[in-house]
């Protein structure tokens, strides 16, 4: 087999740019649903968050984590999906290509594969699909300050859906609501919610306000008997058999809390190391 692939041909894989992640930072990589405007739509989401929809792609999250280790800490909001690897990640070399498309590939796939347990009552009508990049943060306080980023998004959009969407569910029109919301500060918005329809904003969800972060436990001493227990690397996983694999691996934690302030970084640690 070996000399078929050694034939007058092979000069083209020399065509094949190599990308690797720079060393010593940490690979995110950043899914985002295609056009869930309109896909959102015609699956009938509730509107402005529909559970079903956020915790499909939390569980199609879960499935990327299951299927790479070394992604160390994930956060989620509307239809996106944010895959932080460890720093010295060697997976696929760390080539950026690589790793943007087995996440998302991963990604849409689960989101497929597990549509029909969150969504019993509604036929998925055309398979969606998702963007991904990949970006590189230097420093532990980049890529924290990417998670912020994220997670500041997620408040401003809700904060914003939630007022509107109040205001068409009274009955207003989509353009009038649109025109109410046009140049009003946070502070005006949560009035709004506040005074027209008895909303105190800070007691809605922690789901919808903040978003999702996974992480994983640390090693169970019990399972492994060594805490400080390396990752389970490629070639190792793939001699392991089932049950095996499922005893080394950490349990998945889905959270919806602040990941801005220390909290969050001092209460996991070992997000970080
Ligand atoms: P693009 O292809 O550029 O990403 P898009 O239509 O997906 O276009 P986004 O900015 O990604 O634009 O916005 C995602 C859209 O999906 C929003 O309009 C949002 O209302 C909808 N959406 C995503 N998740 C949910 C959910 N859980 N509940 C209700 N609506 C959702
Ligand atoms: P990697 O993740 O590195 O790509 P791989 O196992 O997918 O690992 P490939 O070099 O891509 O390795 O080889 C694909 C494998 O899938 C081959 O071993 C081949 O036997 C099997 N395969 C793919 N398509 C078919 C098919 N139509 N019928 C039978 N076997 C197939
Ligand atoms: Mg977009
Ligand atoms: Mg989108
Ligand atoms: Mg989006
Ligand atoms: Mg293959």
């Amino acid at each position: 087999y070996r000399n078929m692939a050694n034939s007058h041909y092979e000069y083209v894989k020399k065509f094949e740019i190599s990308d690797p992640c720079l060393l010593n930072c940490w690979p995110v990589v950043r899914i985002d649903g295609k056009n869930f405007h309109k896909f959102s739509k015609l699956h009938k989401f509730k509107k402005p968050n529909d559970d079903r929809a956020l915790n499909l792609m939390t569980k199609s999250a879960e499935s990327v984590m299951n299927m790479c280790h070394d992604i160390v800490v994930s956060y989620g909001q509307s239809d996106e999906y944010s895959f932080v690897f460890k720093k010295s990640t060697a997976t696929y070399n760390r080539r950026a290509s690589k790793l943007s498309s087995v996440v998302v590939s991963q990604f849409s796939s689960a989101y497929v594969f597990h549509w029909k347990d969150f969504f019993p009552d509604q036929e998925l009508l055309y398979p969606p699909a998702f963007d991904s990049r990949v970006i590189l943060y230097p420093s532990d306080k980049n890529m924290r300050d990417y998670l912020s980023w994220r997670q500041v998004d997620c408040h401003i959009n809700n904060l914003y859906n939630t007022c509107f969407w109040s205001l068409v569910h009274s009955g207003m029109t989509p353009f009038t609501a649109q025109d109410e919301l046009k140049g009003t500060l946070a502070s005006d918005k949560n009035e709004i919610l506040f005074s027209k329809f008895g909303i105190n904003y800070n007691n809605l969800p922690q789901l919808y306000r903040k978003g999702t972060v996974l992480i994983r436990e640390k090693a169970d001493v019990n399972s492994s008997g060594n805490d400080d227990e390396e990752p389970i690397s490629e070639a190792m996983d793939a001699d392991l058999n089932d049950s095996k694999k499922r005893k080394l691996r950490k349990p998945i934690t889905a959270l919806n809390t602040d990941v801005i302030g220390d909290e969050f970084w001092k209460k996991h640690p070992h997000v970080l190391n």
